[in-house]
């Protein structure tokens, strides 16, 4: 019998009327392993319903009893973190370890959430002018709706949803199609954490489903991590209906290997930020700009080590890297590498024939090094999103952070050096909002905010930390006096009398 990963309204599962499905694909293997019900405008006009009346208690509920149910949400993720694995590996196919350390990093987030009462004790000035005292706070915004991308199908639901909830919003998550059991899975915890019915709830569905989430008037937030062309979608059409919209887009890092860097640890950083995941990570490094004096034995050893590389069912022990999502990202992956080879780079290990024995119907590719890459090439203008490494030779540091600021992307982009001086211009240079220096990905720690420049994100609010708090809350200020009676009430704006 097919299973049907159904949506999830009031703390439990909701079938809806679907009249329509998705296929849902094991990428080791290219089988099927379920349908997806998409839902009809009923049934997103019934969870946005229940979102809305949700929040009236939600939003009334202590500190303290939300901060407990956080505690509790944190526990249960630790204890089915094996669980959670298990699912993003079937259905996205990533490595069973990089599925739980996928866990581990929306984990932080949670625990940053715990800390909620710290961060909404707002401010107080007393005595702002003679009997007056004036202070500030945050309150929840409402409803938020979270659209979610295939990669991190645990940890970007994650990102967002605790500090939505902590601060007193009800949550509805739109899952990616291919891997929605992840997030149906996260539902299951909060029902066991012991959030209130309809503080969490879950839609299915295409862009139609979408679209209602943008212009519903009972939705007031978005949050939204995907391809930049989405990402502009749902910026525009969002702020479009009033709604305030985060939105996170595609990126292509860049690595800037400095002839005095360490060579044999910058090569096992470079390998595994490229191949890690199968290239699928928006914080990737696919694109390595290396010194010249350097880039004959720098792309020595990372040919040796490329070709080490284990590619495997996410479910082998002793494998580095699975399958792409699917056979379309596949076929568009091979395309550029077949760009770059026709633009004339060097293509010096070659992922595109992989066969792995027993899996022949599996989405795989092998690490694949180009080499002899210019800014120019088809391959470099686009996000690859695959196990590619692409190898641009530059004169030094000027010539890199040009190359790095005139692509479209900003998301992340890291120095190899063991000079401090051009690690601070590098840092001060580059158009990017994360920057790693000797770390390939640098995605900050939860209590510091994530997010890129340029075209990797549309919009100003970068998501969880504080600035995730500042999104999914709106700021008062209260001026208070507690006049004797007899005070005399001026006609004066901020004049002498208030003072
Ligand atoms: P995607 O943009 O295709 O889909 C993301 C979400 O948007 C999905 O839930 C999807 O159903 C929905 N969607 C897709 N097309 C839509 C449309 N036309 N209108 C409305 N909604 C639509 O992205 P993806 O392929 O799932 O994910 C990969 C992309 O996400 C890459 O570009 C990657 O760089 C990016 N990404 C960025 C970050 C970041 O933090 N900047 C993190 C992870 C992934």
């Amino acid at each position: 019998m097919t299973t049907i990963t159904t949506h999830w309204l009031d703390g439990q599962p909701y079938e809806g009327n679907h009249v329509t499905t998705s296929p849902i694909h094991d990428p080791a293997t290219g089988g099927f392993v379920g349908e997806l019900a998409h839902a009809t405008p009923e049934d997103v006009e019934a969870i946005i319903a229940s979102s809305r009346k949700a929040s009236e208690n939600w939003s009334q509920v202590s500190l303290a009893k939300r901060t407990a149910i956080l505690f509790r949400f944190r526990e249960l993720l630790v204890e089915h973190t094996d669980a959670l694995a298990e699912i993003v590996t079937r259905e996205h196919g990533k490595v069973l370890w990089d599925a739980k350390g996928e866990v581990a990093r929306g984990l932080e987030v949670v625990e940053f959430a715990c800390g909620i009462p710290q961060l909404l004790k707002g401010e107080f000035s007393e005595q702002a002018a003679t009997g007056i005292d004036v202070y500030s706070f945050r309150q929840p915004v409402g409803v938020v709706a979270g659209i979610t991308p295939f990669n991190f199908p645990v940890m970007i639901p994650l990102w967002m949803s605790p500090v939505a909830i902590a601060a007193g919003n009800t949550f509805i998550l739109k899952p990616p199609g291919r891997d929605p059991g992840a997030g149906m899975f996260l539902a299951e915890l909060w029902k066991m954490a012991g959030l209130p019915d309809g503080v969490f709830n879950v839609v299915h569905g295409d862009r139609e489903v979408i679209g209602r989430l943008l212009t519903h008037p009972d939705v007031d937030a978005i949050s939204f991590v995907g391809s930049t062309s989405t990402a502009k979608i749902i910026f525009e059409t969002g702020t479009r209906h009033g709604k305030r919209v985060q939105a996170l887009g595609a990126a292509k890092n860049h690595g800037l290997v400095l002839a005095d860097a360490d060579l044999d640890s910058t090569v096992e950083n470079l390998v595994a930020a490229a191949y890690g995941a199968a290239g699928e990570r928006c914080m990737a490094l696919p694109v390595a700009l290396v010194q010249e004096d350097i880039a004959d034995e720098l792309v020595a050893k990372l040919v040796a080590k490329a070709a080490q590389v284990k590619v495997g069912p996410g479910t082998s022990a002793g494998v580095d890297m699975g399958p792409v999502i699917s056979e379309q990202a596949k076929a568009r992956i091979t395309g550029l590498i077949d760009s770059a080879e026709a633009e004339g780079a060097e293509i010096l290990v070659d992922g595109r024939n992989l066969v792995v024995e027993g899996y022949e119907g599996g989405y795989f590719l092998g690490p694949t090094v180009v080499d002899k890459v210019s800014p120019e090439m088809t391959i470099n203008q686009h996000e690859v999103f695959g196990p590619t490494l692409e190898i641009i030779r530059v004169a030094g540091l000027e010539e890199g952070i040009e190359i790095i600021n005139r692509n479209r992307y900003g998301n992340g982009a890291a120095i190899f050096t063991s000079s401090g001086e051009s690690a601070r211009t590098f840092q001060r240079a580059v158009q990017v909002g994360m920057v790693g220096v000797n770390v390939p990905i640098p995605v900050p720690v939860a209590w510091h905010s994530f997010g890129g420049w340029k075209d990797s994100m549309i919009g100003e609010s970068h998501i969880y930390g504080p600035e995730g708090v500042n999104f999914y809350t709106r700021g008062k200020v209260v001026t208070q006096r507690w006049p004797r009676q007899s005070g005399k009430v001026s006609f004066h704006f901020s004049g002498d009398a208030q003072k």
